[in-house]
């Protein structure tokens, strides 16, 4: 029943409407605060994020400088270019070397309720996207590139802003790309006194070397699990036909590193492995199988969004199969079998529009 009668409110909608707004609001915080300021959060707890203890000792620098690093020969995702981004080299996610481009960031009340509270979660969108889907739902800032450039000061700063302004979170969307300058300026953001947790919102699709480098700093790893065969993902996501097995494989290094998501008395998630799933029309992305294979290799309770919001959108419309909404049937199977199958801690949309 949950969000039943709720007129869905996608990522697409909220950008359209705040975005402007919310960004003006949110680095307006910083400039009248100041950067070196005691950063203050509405919902500061007792909670104290993992990259903290990394910080003081120095190695989240460090590892900030080894991610850096890669981008001369650029491994950091499962594409593996291998171009020098330090040079200004492009690769297949077309982010223009190592320049940071962040399309938005702002107080985001559209993700799942354990990650916006009453404050929001404070969502950095970052431009360009390793994955490139034909149906994103985000194609205008993964595909097209619309952003705007930043350097790693001013992504220190909108980190603290978010903060300020009482956010959950700092929540970072398609990071793959851009670790290194996440790390960077976390580093950079603790040292002025960021307390939020981490939120990895990632495609999934993770190199687990890139995983290790990440193990104690990130506190809340968003994967998606988008599809089951090899096959989808391939025709669906530019040739990415490893997609099934190196998420699978990054899903459980992150259930290994975070575990089960848990969130506070008051409903907060501080902590743990978010999963989610798109489902797709004609069981394009195995949905089944991937509510089963969750329900045998994580605990019944791992945290799992079954997304009812899928829109043809970008390039759908070349794709008979996939060029129309999802139906309320296709959903509920879905949400049928999970259940059955034991996973109790499943994030279930409303669907009255389908
Ligand atoms: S992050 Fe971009 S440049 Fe680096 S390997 Fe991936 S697609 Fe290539």
């Amino acid at each position: 029943m949950k969000n039943m009668f709720l007129k869905p409110y996608t990522r697409r909608r909220f950008l359209k409407h705040t975005s402007k707004f919310c960004l003006k609001v949110g680095l307006s915080c910083v400039f009248f605060s100041g950067f070196k300021t005691e950063a203050f959060s509405k919902t500061a707890t007792a909670f104290e994020p993992a990259y903290l203890k990394l910080h003081k000792t120095g190695e989240l620098k460090k590892r900030a400088e080894k991610l850096w690093a890669m981008m001369e020969t650029c491994q950091l995702c499962p594409r593996a270019c291998g171009v020098n981004r330090l040079e200004g080299e492009i690769g297949f996610c077309r982010t223009p070397g190592a320049t940071l481009a962040v399309s938005a960031s702002h107080p985001h009340f559209g993700e799942e309720r354990p990650l916006v509270g009453k404050g929001g979660s404070g969502t950095i969108f970052l431009t360009h996207c390793n994955l490139r889907c034909v149906f994103c739902q985000n194609w205008e800032v993964a595909q097209l590139g619309r952003g705007v450039e930043r350097n790693l000061d001013e992504l220190a700063k909108m980190m603290l802003a978010l903060q300020q302004v009482g956010c959950h979170n700092i929540n970072f969307v398609t990071p793959t790309h851009y670790s290194a300058h996440i790390l960077r300026a976390l580093d950079m953001a603790a040292g002025a006194g960021l307390q939020l947790p981490i939120v990895y919102n990632t495609s999934g699709w993770e190199r687990l070397e890139i995983l290790d480098i990440l193990d104690g700093i990130v506190d809340i790893y968003l994967p998606d699990f988008k599809y089951w065969e090899s096959a989808m993902s391939a025709k669906y996501s530019s040739g990415a036909d490893s997609y099934p097995e190196m998420t699978r494989q990054a899903i459980l290094a992150m259930h290994g590193q975070v575990g089960v998501a848990h969130p506070t008395k008051k409903g907060i998630m501080q902590k743990g492995l978010m999963i989610r799933h798109l489902v797709m029309p004609n069981n394009t992305g195995g949905s089944e199988k991937i509510m089963s294979w969750i329900a045998r290799k994580l605990p019944k309770d791992t945290f799992v969004n079954i997304m009812a919001q899928y829109n043809p959108l970008y390039k759908a419309y070349d794709y008979r199969e996939i060029s129309r909404r999802i139906t309320g049937k296709e959903y509920k199977k879905v949400v049928k079998r999970a259940k059955k199958l034991g996973l109790t801690n499943l994030d279930v949309q409303g669907y009255w529009w389908l």
